[in-house]
């Protein structure tokens, strides 16, 4: 499958940490199993039997002068609620001849687990940062947040001690304050629910137009049942308003959206089918 778009001069590459399953019931614990069955045929790529198939993305965004990388998923530590993960993302990389030092700068939309895995090389006994010649960026919401005393587990295995924190001492932080241009046509916008700082990005080349949603929505499913009570989100109610804006900016507009948990390589457009709206992958290249 071809996992290259262009938006206007900006190139981006769909790439994946792997695919992750996942009980539904413990994301959306309010709803029960059987509300996805009428999904099962519409995108038969998220589904395993009656579980999520979650696609664990991340994006190298480029123009002629800067490429960023937006999020650098599970990495080869732990459960992702209770599966092992998948940690194909620096074989991804490698198979799509990026190399590492070509990445000026490292976009997290926010800080869960499943966006930092691969900030340093965890495949490599010295645990070199994955991305030597860039900056991290991480909104300072998120950053206050989930490294106060109050959200840091005691657990020196933490995966947010391993992966996050230490870019602080490593001089590889870059905390941004709102709204911040990360190169040309590429701008980080707060649009917070799912984490305080959660960041999405607006992208727009000559007279097209995208937008990485982030995890405003956890599965292409979700840009139709946008209501669902989604458990990762750390105020529900915002999350949920910031879904409805986020969406029905992307359908109005007619832009692209893509997001680390939409199916691989991770974009589509919003359509709208018997008065409803829907993810349509895209998949071929423009
Ligand atoms: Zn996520």
């Amino acid at each position: 499958m071809n996992n290259l778009l262009k938006i206007g001069d900006i190139n981006i590459t769909g790439l994946t940490d792997g695919p992750n399953i996942i009980d539904p019931t413990i994301l959306f614990p309010e709803t029960p199993i059987e509300a996805w069955k009428p999904f099962y045929d519409i995108f038969p790529e998220y589904f395993e039997g009656k579980y999520f198939k979650v696609n664990l993305g991340t994006f190298v965004i480029s123009n002629s002068d800067q490429s960023i990388v937006a999020d650098t998923g599970f990495g080869p530590h732990g459960k992702m609620f209770g599966s092992k993960p998948p940690a194909q993302l620096i074989q991804d990389f490698i198979r799509n001849k990026i190399p590492f030092e070509s990445i000026d700068k490292v976009f997290l939309t926010h800080l869960h687990g499943d966006h930092y895995g691969w900030n340093y090389r965890e495949d490599l006994v010295d645990r070199p940062p994955t991305f030597p010649n860039a900056k991290y960026m991480v909104n300072r919401l998120d950053w206050d947040h989930w490294s106060s005393d109050q959200m840091l587990s005691t657990d020196p295995d933490d995966p947010l001690k391993r992966s996050v924190l230490p870019l602080l001492n490593d001089g590889l932080l870059d905390l941004m304050d709102g709204d911040t241009t990360l190169m040309k046509g590429v701008d980080a916008i707060h649009t917070p629910g799912h984490t305080p700082g959660h960041m999405s990005l607006l992208i727009s080349s000559k007279n097209e137009r995208g937008m990485l949603l982030g995890d405003i929505v956890g599965s292409p499913m979700q840009i139709t049942k946008s209501d669902y009570p989604y458990m990762p989100d750390s105020d529900p109610e915002l999350g949920r308003k910031t879904r409805h804006r986020l969406i029905n900016k992307a359908h109005d507009e007619k832009m692209i959206v893509l997001g680390s948990h939409l199916s691989y390589p991770g974009w589509g457009t919003i359509i709208t089918w018997k008065g409803k709206k829907y993810f349509q992958g895209l998949q071929k290249n423009q």
